[in-house]
């Protein structure tokens, strides 16, 4: 098995809940959630709007690869309702984003991990480190 640090965001709709399915079709699609952030309350980054986000990050058994849980983590965004996609570095008020934070093969929790850099998928996620709406979360699971 392999381990996988997911960072979740949402800002339009019943944000709670949002999470929550999210987490839900993780755990049925993607694998076993064995940690589970709070969610923490912030404001917009990189783009103006007046709805707050509610974020948080999970941590993931499973044994999937990269690639495929990037597959899914698309399929569950645009099954929970999710329409528009980030074009060049512009963002968009979101039912919700998943983004893939960091992979660790065999479950060796060594490092930053796998590293990838292909068009579709860079891992670690390259704007992690500049976004505490990422890293709190994230630091209170890993
Ligand atoms: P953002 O998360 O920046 O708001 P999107 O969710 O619309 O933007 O994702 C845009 C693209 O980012 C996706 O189509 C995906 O191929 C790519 N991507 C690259 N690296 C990652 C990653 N680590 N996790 C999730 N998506 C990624
Ligand atoms: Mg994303």
């Amino acid at each position: 098995m392999h381990t996988v640090f997911l960072s979740l965001g949402t800002n339009l709709g019943d944000k709670e809940r949002n999470l929550n399915d999210a987490i839900a079709h993780i755990q049925r699609r993607i694998g076993t959630v064995v940690a589970k952030s709070a969610f923490v309350k912030t404001e917009p980054w990189g783009f103006v709007s007046n709805n707050s986000f509610l974020n948080a990050a999970i941590k993931v058994e499973t044994s999937l690869s990269p690639m495929e849980i990037l597959r899914l983590t698309q399929e569950i965004e645009l099954s929970l309702g999710r329409t528009v996609k980030s074009v060049s570095g512009e963002y968009h008020d979101r039912i919700i984003d998943i983004d893939i934070l960091l992979y660790y093969v065999d479950s060796v929790i060594k490092g930053d991990g796998l590293h990838i850099n292909t068009p579709e998928l860079t891992i670690p996620h390259p704007l992690m480190n500049e976004r505490d709406f990422v890293l709190v979360p994230l630091k209170e699971i890993i």
